[in-house]
């Protein structure tokens, strides 16, 4: 992920399409058939291209990751789903679909499609069992929703740390919350999943009642069915002590040092960072998002950032709600529609020369990149962060995070003001995999990183193999899928697939 408070304040000075996917004739054929009898059997709950349903269901947080669908649909109940795969799964039917929930996944077709596109926005409701501690959530709801509404019950559940950002993707692929060092990945404090199986069935899958299905939805996104609801522990929620700093280039040497001393000294729980180095529209400047999970931070936490000399500082004690709504500019990046490549960049500590080196490459490929696009405002970012133990809780699941090897996410991002230039994807693609090749080839040198290590699904570009995101749960996991959806349903969905090849 990455955090830039800084964009929209840069972006200011300088600022003044849809990607559609082929489609063949048969899932062309095949959609708008599916279409067709959803109109018949879900009447109130479809939209077609034009209304403005069909434009919210569509929509995605990036331009790049948006297809036009043939039709929409908004299920209001597991029933309506289990209409709708039916459907889609139909053998003399086939229909490519997608699952949206926030929307914010990176890659084009993980939640978009040219057939029917489904999106969760009516599975919103939000219930609290005290006596648990737990807190179920429908998969149509967003963090920021979800956080406004356990706040005033003085909880909180370890999600997303931005706005916008959907409980469903998230939750499905692994999940890094400011709270990770205390309770682990979002997946290590799930209690339950409510699904709707590619049969139709509904099952609320529990370790006790599903072990390999509960395992399977711990990382393993939209390959078992659509999750209608996800029962996750609660935890007391106090202020925090939380906000961004905005450093200036030259100091550039003096940050560095304390974001390696902060990841090598670190081991208060309590303490998050993000780090993030951004070239926008040619312009380098770092910045840090600060989060300690209590009023006051003890001293010495923090003190090194805060002593640095800065451009823009609001280190405060909040409301968590309120710091999460400072976060990357309330989630937009001040650029209008925008297309994006994300990758990730697994690091175990963070030292000087890995920092220097994410450094080096956003410089100047935010240089070179913006004299390709000429023209338009080009963003490029590496972020930093640097977990002290996310995978201490590791509770297992198909994202594997062993407490043996703690690798954290570093985490490349590209985005440039969408034109309808085809090439732009391209490039944005090669370059992101360029800049994460080089950062982890130092921390590689640096003995920081494996060329084998794990990547976190839900930052990994489109096309990482199975095994270098899932390494040896691969076997596992496509026999789930296959045990699941022998028909292979969700086959007919896009992202990373397990059990393809029994349809
Ligand atoms: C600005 C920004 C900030 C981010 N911050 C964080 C962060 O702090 N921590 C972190 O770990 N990640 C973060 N991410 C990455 C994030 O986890 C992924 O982008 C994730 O895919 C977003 O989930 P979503 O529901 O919004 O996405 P969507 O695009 O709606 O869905 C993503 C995937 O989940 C599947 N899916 C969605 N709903 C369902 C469902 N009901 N049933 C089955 N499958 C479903 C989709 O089919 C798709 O494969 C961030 C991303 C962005 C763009």
């Amino acid at each position: 992920m990455l955090s830039l408070p800084t964009v929209p304040l840069l972006l200011a000075a300088y600022l003044g399409g849809a990607v559609s996917a082929q489609v063949t004739t048969d899932s062309h054929s095949a959609a708008s058939k599916a279409c067709g009898l959803l109109k018949i059997e879900l009447p109130n709950l479809i939209a077609f291209p034009g209304s403005a349903q069909y434009g919210s269901d569509i929509a995605h947080w990036a331009t790049s990751s948006v297809q036009n669908a043939t039709c929409s649909i908004e299920p209001q109940t597991s029933k309506d789903v289990a209409t709708i795969l039916g459907i889609v799964g139909r053998d003399d039917i086939r229909a490519p679909f997608a699952v949206k929930g926030g929307g914010h996944a990176y890659n084009l077709g993980h939640s978009s499609t040219s057939g029917v596109q489904i999106s969760m926005a009516k599975f919103n409701a939000l219930t609290h069992d005290p006596v648990a501690n737990t807190v179920t959530i429908g998969t149509g709801l967003t963090w920021d929703q979800v956080y406004t509404l356990l706040e005033p019950l003085g909880i909180m559940v370890a999600g997303g740390r931005v706005p916008g950002v959907g409980i469903a993707g998230l939750s499905l692929g692994g999940g890094y919350s400011w709270k990770t060092d205390q309770f682990g990945l979002t997946v290590d404090t799930i209690v339950a999943h409510d699904i709707v199986l590619p049969s139709g069935k509904f099952v609320h899958v529990t370790n006790k009642t599903q072990p390999d299905l509960f395992f399977a939805l711990k990382g393993g996104l939209n390959n078992f069915g659509v999750v209608t609801a996800i029962t996750y522990e609660s935890h007391p929620q106090t202020l925090v002590f939380a906000g961004s700093v905005a450093y200036a280039p030259n100091v550039t040497d003096q940050f560095n040092n304390a974001v390696a001393n902060f990841d090598l000294k670190n081991s208060d729980p309590k303490a998050q960072v993000i780090v993030t180095y951004a070239s926008v529209f040619g312009q380098f400047s770092s910045s840090i998002d600060l989060f300690y999970d209590a009023p006051s931070v003890p001293p010495g936490v923090f003190d090194e950032f805060l002593s640095i000399p800065s451009v823009k500082s609001d280190v405060k004690t909040r409301k968590f709600t309120e710091f999460l709504s400072t976060t990357f500019g309330n989630g937009d990046l001040g650029i209008g529609p925008f297309k994006v490549a994300q990758n990730v960049i697994p690091v175990l500590k963070y030292t000087i020369p890995v920092l220097n080196q994410m450094v080096n490459q956003v410089t100047t490929l935010g240089a070179s990149l913006t004299q390709k696009f000429n023209g338009s405002v080009v963003v490029v970012t590496c972020s930093a962060e640097p977990f002290t133990l996310p995978f201490a809780h590791s509770k297992g699941g198909a994202y594997p995070h062993p407490p043996s090897r703690q690798v954290t996410p570093g985490s490349p991002f590209i985005a440039v003001q969408a034109t309808a230039d085809p090439t732009q994807e391209a490039i944005l693609a090669n370059s992101v995999k360029q800049l994460s090749h080089a950062v982890q080839a130092t921390a590689v040198q640096e003995g920081q990183s494996r060329w084998d290590d794990l990547l976190y699904p839900n930052y990994a570009i489109a096309g990482t193999p199975l095994t270098l995101m899932y390494g040896s749960n691969v076997p596992r996991l496509n026999q789930i899928a296959k045990n699941v959806d022998p028909r292979g349903v969700m086959q007919l969905t896009g992202g990373p697939k397990f059990g393809a090849g029994h349809t």
